[in-house]
């Protein structure tokens, strides 16, 4: 096992064994923010058919010419044709058809005319302006072609891409598979946010609820939760049987080098390969990461900004790896602050920031045990190891969350 390694090698030791889960097939809403795993051709025309854009009379434009409200031209209409149904023959010359947005244009029509440029006529109709050859005409296949690549390979697909799959007729996507992933929060201290009163010595356990809700907003929906006191071998079977049903562990507390810090014991009992413990950062500096039966455990501490800030630094990229979807992975700007930070950081330091334009601003409390101030936050403000007290106005790098 390593140890005090730098975050990039505990990147590059998590990712290094990970492979992508493969993709599967979902039904098209629940598709909503995957990536699509191959380029989708279109199975049909859309529209299937040339269609009428407007409510009218299908006509043809030959039949028009020189048509005004002074001298009109009158045609018989020989059909009505509405949205949904099916003109029953072509139309011939000097003829209209009245037609209804949506409709299928009969053969032989190449125009239409609004129903406002005519007498709006049943039996007959009075055209009061031409028409050139296609005017208010819909071809067939005028938004996209069969066979033609519809949605790319790679695209995440957005609320528009899952329109356009309806419109399409398409049912099931095939989509990267996201993992599924258990959360195991341990500590005697630790009770679910259900219990009251609060008991005295207790604390409501959070971290559960916050990487629960963040897997989410990242698109990952199947999160399995429990919590479990500080006891080596329930925490082991706990363990062992979320990993049954999951395809990544996150545990939080318990693996600082405490009396009750289990996880040294725990790991043992589930004969796990241990890879590393401890980063060189701040907060979370006791993350550990091990592998059973190449499944994924990160271990990360109890504090919940620690828990939150090692999940993204280290959970970002691992589901990366595992889904095969590069956006899982954070992404690194340079901002100038606008506040100062009165610590020198010997070590690596990551602090709360919000983002906005090129400029960052820090959130006061950055303790690890503090929570409330991670409100509102979207990035991780990175000070190198070494750095004096930030400074307002000063460039800083930043991962945007
Ligand atoms: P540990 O990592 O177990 O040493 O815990 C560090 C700190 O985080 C302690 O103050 C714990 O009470 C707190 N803590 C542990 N688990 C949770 C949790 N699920 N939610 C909120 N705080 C926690
Ligand atoms: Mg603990």
């Amino acid at each position: 096992m390593q140890t005090h390694i730098e975050l990039e090698e505990a990147v590059e030791l998590i990712t290094a064994s990970l492979s992508p889960l493969g993709t599967e097939l979902l039904p098209r809403l629940e598709a909503l923010g995957c990536t699509l795993a191959q380029d989708l051709p279109a199975p049909m025309d859309q529209p299937p058919f040339d269609r009428s854009p407007l409510d009218g009379y299908a006509l043809r434009s030959a039949d028009l010419v020189g048509a005004s409200r002074e001298h009109p031209v009158v045609l018989p209409v020989v059909e009505i044709v509405y949205a949904g149904g099916v003109p029953s023959r072509p139309l011939a010359a000097g003829e209209a058809m009245r037609i209804m947005t949506g409709a299928m244009l009969p053969i032989g029509c190449d125009c239409v005319l609004q129903h406002e440029r005519t007498n709006n006529g049943m039996e007959q109709v009075e055209i009061y302006a031409p028409l050139s050859p296609h005017q208010n005409y819909c071809d067939r296949g005028e938004d996209y072609r069969a066979g033609t690549v519809l949605l790319p390979a790679g695209m995440v697909l957005d609320a528009a891409a899952i329109g356009v799959l309806a419109s399409a007729g398409i049912c099931q996507v095939p989509v990267h598979r996201r993992p599924v992933v258990g959360i195991l929060s341990t500590g005697d201290e630790v009770v679910p946010p259900e219990t009251h009163p609060l008991p005295p010595g207790k604390i409501y356990g959070s971290n559960q609820d916050l990487l629960t809700a963040r897997l989410r907003e990242l698109g990952i929906r199947e999160v399995r939760c429990v919590l479990s006191p500080d006891e080596p071998q329930a925490v082991a079977d706990t363990m062992a049987e979320l990993l049954n049903t999951c395809d990544i562990l996150l545990t939080t507390g318990g693996v600082s080098a405490g009396d009750k810090d289990i996880f040294h014991e725990a790991l043992p009992l589930l004969g796990v390969e241990r890879v590393f413990w401890k980063v060189n950062l701040k907060p979370g500096t006791p993350v550990m990461y091990s592998l059973k039966d190449g499944k994924p455990i990160l271990s990360l501490s109890g504090n919940p900004f620690a828990a939150a800030a090692t999940f993204e630094l280290l959970a970002r990229p691992l589901l990366a790896a595992l889904t095969g979807e590069a956006h899982f992975a954070l992404t690194s700007l340079t901002a100038v602050t606008e506040d100062g930070f009165p610590k020198a950081s010997p070590g690596r330091r990551f602090l709360r920031g919000v983002y906005r334009r090129g400029r960052v601003a820090l959130t006061g409390k950055n303790s690890s045990g503090l929570l409330a101030s991670l409100v509102g936050c979207n990035c991780l403000v990175d000070l190198p190891a070494g750095s004096p007290p930030v400074e307002a106005g000063q460039t800083v790098r930043i991962l945007l969350l």
